[in-house]
């Protein structure tokens, strides 16, 4: 290890200089309370900005081990103080100057999520802090002073308002670790209590827009729970908690347009993951293997067992291995539950305003006119109490346009100016008096759900002349070599990190765990295991700080939207 005078010294030497010449700052300094290690250094003003690691013990932190010693208090943890030096950023760095990305310090924070990330960790018993530096440049000529300025004075201040306890809002990182252990204990006593989801009195669901997914600020109604669903927990921190629960079985969200279905449906499909304090939701809570169902015309599917749902196309197309380039409405929406249910989704989430019609839906006139024989499509209204009693795998729908689900439904909420209301009795009743003559086409069992094997042919990570490229474009779409995957409708991914993460999980899974014998589901849980157990580093070879933890459900939706996925 170096001294920061040796890193001084370096840095005068080459100002002036070509830009290459920064490569020589590499290495490994010690800055007295902290380590500043510099891992790579970018090769021009407009590459990606290098990657430096800021090491100290946690013991010199200052703060009280409580804060991390369980695994979600840990991430929580380590999520505040990646966000707290996000704003030391914001407060000491002079920010961009020069060409490119010159002055740039910025570390990769979530949004209102907590997920586990690899920005901040605490590695035995030092806090590791990972971040990227532009290195300051005028058209390709060095600025030593520039950054001597980063590395001597905003960086260690950015470091000293941030990462000791006696400089942070004490109160703040106990309150954020305490919540995100909260919300662990709820959705853990969900399964006790018979819920798939718990919404507590009070939480703010409706956000301030659709690209903006902070809580709306002025005339959030607050929710109210229906005395007939009204659940208490108790909780570690917060105490004892009233709520909203969703039992298991199915429960059908009705309600007139605009009067906030499709708001409580999105929380509750969140609520798989922990949230920020004050973001309203910091106490919606859903079973973690709650998956989002929607349709999603044109997407490719590869060899699934649609065939509880689609049977009889036209030309005798294969239903049970059911293979397009160009899916319809229903058939990729039948696609998407079998993948979920492949890989042990217990929970679907189902918005009437993003699925097909003819998949929901089929009335007595219509099966009259378009007899049983000539209809490929078994409605999903005839498989979804089967799926529960066959699978156990609960449904939340929101529907306000049909009544033909009041029959198989356990709970009915209606949402009425955005409060929710218990009518179960009331649909039951009207059931019965307007006794509906459709045919129940579901017959006796679900189906079955068949498990797939990958063949590695489908995994080519290579573009050009490298061997390995993959990267994330924004949230929604992987380059995984010369293939474009695009996730736009796994509406459960939250984070760019996320997407970043789901790539590299694609290449460990295909080189690690990728074999005849295992099935999807049982690779991905080994890869799931690895990264849980390993940490988000050991997907890489060298240390990056911009991923965070998807889950299953997401690396494999991934899997199943890529257009070169060959199964056996
Ligand atoms: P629906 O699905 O029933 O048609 P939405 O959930 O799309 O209704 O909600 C309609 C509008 O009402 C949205 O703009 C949403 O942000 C707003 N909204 C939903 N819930 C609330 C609430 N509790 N307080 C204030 N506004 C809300
Ligand atoms: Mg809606």
């Amino acid at each position: 290890m170096g001294t920061k005078e040796d890193l001084r010294r370096i840095i005068n030497r080459i100002d002036g200089r070509g830009y290459k010449a920064y490569k020589d700052i590499k290495g490994d300094y010690d800055f007295g309370p902290y380590r500043l290690v510099i891992d790579h250094v970018q090769g021009d003003p407009f590459a990606a900005p290098s990657r430096v690691r800021v090491r100290l013990p946690m013991e010199r932190t200052g703060f009280p081990h409580d804060l991390w010693d369980k695994r979600v208090r840990r991430i929580a943890f380590c999520d505040y103080l990646a966000r707290q030096f996000h704003r030391a950023i914001r407060r000491w760095s002079k920010g961009h100057r020069g060409m490119g990305k010159s002055g740039l310090i910025d570390i990769d924070v979530g949004g209102q999520e907590i997920l586990e990330r690899n920005a901040v960790l605490i590695d035995g018993t030092d806090l590791e802090v990972r971040f990227v530096v532009g290195l300051p440049a005028a058209g390709r000529t060095i600025l030593g002073r520039e950054a001597l300025g980063i590395f001597f004075e905003e960086i260690p201040q950015v470091v000293n308002g941030s990462l000791f306890y006696r400089s942070i809002d004490q109160a703040g990182v106990r309150r954020h670790v305490d919540v995100a252990e909260d919300q662990e204990v709820m959705r853990d006593l969900l399964e006790e209590k018979g819920l798939v989801s718990f919404v507590a009195e009070g939480s703010v669901l409706p956000r301030r827009s659709g690209v903006d997914d902070r809580p709306l600020e002025a005339g959030a109604i607050p929710l109210r729970p229906p005395f007939e669903l009204e659940v208490e927990m108790e909780l570690p921190h917060r105490g004892r908690i009233k709520g909203m629960g969703i039992p298991k079985g199915v429960t059908l969200i009705a309600g007139g347009g605009f009067h906030g279905k499709s708001t409580l449906l999105t929380a509750i499909e969140r609520g798989v993951y922990n949230h920020i304090p004050g973001d309203g939701r910091e106490y919606v809570v859903t079973n973690r293997a709650a998956v989002k169902i929607r349709a999603e015309d044109g997407r490719r599917i590869e060899k699934v067992n649609i065939s509880p749902f689609i049977n009889n196309l036209p030309f005798g197309k294969d239903t049970v291995r059911f293979s397009t380039d160009n899916a319809s409405g229903s058939t990729s929406q039948a696609a998407n539950i079998m993948e979920a249910l492949e890989v042990g989704a217990q929970v679907l989430m189902i918005d009437e305003d993003t699925s097909a019609t003819n998949f929901m839906v089929r009335d007595e006139r219509m099966q009259e006119l378009v007899v049983k024989e000539k209809e490929p499509i078994t409605p999903f209204v005839d498989k979804v109490r089967k799926l529960y009693a066959d699978l156990g795998v609960s449904t939340i729908l929101v529907m306000g346009g049909s009544g033909d689900y009041f029959e198989v439904a356990d709970t009915v909420i209606m949402m009425d100016s955005y409060q929710p209301l218990c009518v179960t009795q009331q649909a039951k009743e009207i059931a019965t008096k307007h006794a509906s003559r459709r045919k129940d086409e579901g017959g006796d069992a679900f189906g079955e759900v068949t498990s797939r094997r990958p063949l590695s042919a489908s995994f080519d990570p290579s573009r050009g002349k490298r061997e390995v490229k993959i990267d994330a474009k924004g949230l929604r779409t992987i380059l995984y070599g010369t293939t474009s995957i695009d996730l736009s409708y796994l509406e459960q991914l939250v984070d760019m990190s996320q997407t970043r993460a789901i790539g590299l999980m694609i290449h460990y899974y295909s080189e690690k765990y990728l074999h005849r014998s295992r099935s999807l589901r049982e690779g991905m849980e080994l890869v799931m295991r690895d990264v849980e157990q390993w940490g988000l580093d050991c997907l890489l070879p060298y240390k990056v700080g911009n991923l965070a933890m998807p889950r299953i459900f997401e690396v494999a939706g991934a899997i199943n939207r890529m257009r070169s996925l060959k199964v056996e």
